[in-house]
């Protein structure tokens, strides 16, 4: 079975549903920590749950200051 690294895109999931790469899993509510470029992969974000974001001292994306 092929592991899926993309986040899930169900037409009615709740809120913000998607993978943290912290824990390797699935999880709700998970937040956009880092924003990687890759033009060959395609590129993507970087999610991680609120139990990750407490253990690992993570601070999201949109609340970082430029
Ligand atoms: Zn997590």
């Amino acid at each position: 079975m092929a592991d899926r690294t993309h986040t899930l895109n169900a037409s009615n999931s709740p809120s913000s549903y998607g993978w943290c790469r912290w824990h390797g899993g699935h999880a709700e509510d998970v937040q956009l920590i880092d924003v990687i470029e890759q033009g060959s992969r395609g590129g993507g974000g970087l999610f991680a749950c609120p139990p990750c974001l407490e253990q690992h001292g993570l601070v999201p994306f949109a609340d970082r200051p430029l």
